[in-house]
């Protein structure tokens, strides 16, 4: 394949109108696995085959790759079926491997993302490659440090690197493994518009069932492209079993997602997009100006507080805010707790303005 540079790729999806696709197992697992599973997702028109080798498992009694062997493996389905491979590295040694057998391209997991030292020790290994690297989101929703994995690989001279989008890790009970916070990529997006994003629909959701409408949500955001796992018989999978889909149902998933973008982009439906942006820009400037009204009168009651010599924090007058604003909130049909959240921080703000006075 040679050279197969993932910002090239990228930037012709605005020309083909369809997001990049990459697809595969989560492990590779025998040479006649891969080799089947390449073979049909390139004739399906996935554009990059994925596969890991060396697997980060929670518990040591769990699968965890096939280790180096694996490599030759998905480099001569990557051959055979005429589509450019890619694999997790965790480490050096790991990326070396990788190096010398030709995978194309690498990624470097959420695990590793959340550890600068492998990162390092990655990004050195790299250096003065012309590969293209992805990048997963660490496990926590902690943008700096994916930022800071980013700038490790630029730092050694690699400009072909993407972000993966994989969700991030919840104490609290949730429909997904791993809930998308999708206000993160964003940011992501913002901060660095020049790194492509694609989502893995496969590690947010954990689930088969799910992971279709977690790539219509990634589509509507915007994302680049989407990294989907794809088995030949996702029940038998060594890992991660329950979120895998068959060829088959890949093939239907960019089927129906890439009729539903095609409708969702005619010239009608752009004005629209256009009018609401305007829109949602107006509501925003409102937002703004009506919190620094509210900032104000908090500052007028502060230097009254300070006057009278009264404490800045009364309890039972932020509780009966509180109780007020969810009442309302339920009335305009929004989620209580989001806007509890929001109040929270407003009020966090209000305090210390009070205090300053
Ligand atoms: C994977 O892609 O199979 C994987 C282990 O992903 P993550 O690093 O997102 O958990
Ligand atoms: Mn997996």
């Amino acid at each position: 394949m040679g050279n197969f540079l993932i910002k090239d790729s990228i930037s012709s999806i605005f020309t083909r109108n369809k997001p990049l696709w990459i697809a595969g197992p989560c492990s590779v697992e025998s040479a006649e696995q891969i080799t089947q599973i390449a073979i049909s997702l390139k004739s399906y028109g996935a554009d990059i085959l994925r596969g890991g080798i060396w697997k980060p498992r929670t518990h040591p009694d769990s699968f965890e790759g096939v280790g180096q062997i694996g490599l030759q493996w998905l480099k001569e389905a990557s051959i055979t079926a005429g589509i450019p491979c890619a694999t997790e590295v965790a480490n050096a040694k790991h990326t070396e491997l990788a190096l010398k057998a030709g995978i194309d391209i690498f990624w470097i997991g959420a695990r590793t993302t959340g550890n600068p030292f492998l990162v390092t020790e990655i990004a050195e290994a790299l250096k003065g490659c012309k590969v293209s690297v992805m990048v997963k989101n660490p496990l926590n929703p902690d943008i700096e440090l994916w930022l800071g994995a980013i700038e490790r690989l630029s730092n050694a001279d690699i400009d072909n690197i993407c972000a993966i989008h994989r969700g991030f890790f919840c104490y609290q009970k949730s429909i997904y493994r791993n809930p998308p916070l999708w206000q993160i990529p964003v940011e992501i997006k913002r901060r660095r518009p020049d790194i492509p994003i694609i989502c893995d629909p496969s590690h947010i959701t954990g689930e088969r069932t799910k992971v279709e409408e977690v790539s219509s949500e990634a589509l509507a955001l915007g994302f680049d492209g989407l990294m989907i796992e794809v088995h030949p018989c996702p029940e038998k999978a060594l890992s991660d079993a329950r979120q895998q889909i068959t060829p088959e149902e890949f093939k239907h998933l960019m089927d129906s997602i890439s009729i539903r973008k095609d409708m969702g982009f005619s010239q009608s439906s752009e004005e629209s997009i256009a009018q609401i942006r305007a829109s949602i820009d107006i509501v925003d400037q409102t937002l703004i100006e009506t919190l620094a009204h509210r900032m104000e009168l908090v500052e007028s009651i502060g230097r009254l507080k300070a006057k009278e010599n009264i404490s800045v924090l009364q309890a039972d007058r932020w509780n009966t805010v509180l109780s007020k604003i969810g009442k309302c909130a339920e009335k305009n049909n929004l989620d209580k707790n989001f806007v509890e959240k929001i109040f929270n921080l407003i009020h966090e703000e209000s305090m210390e303005r009070q205090i300053r006075q």
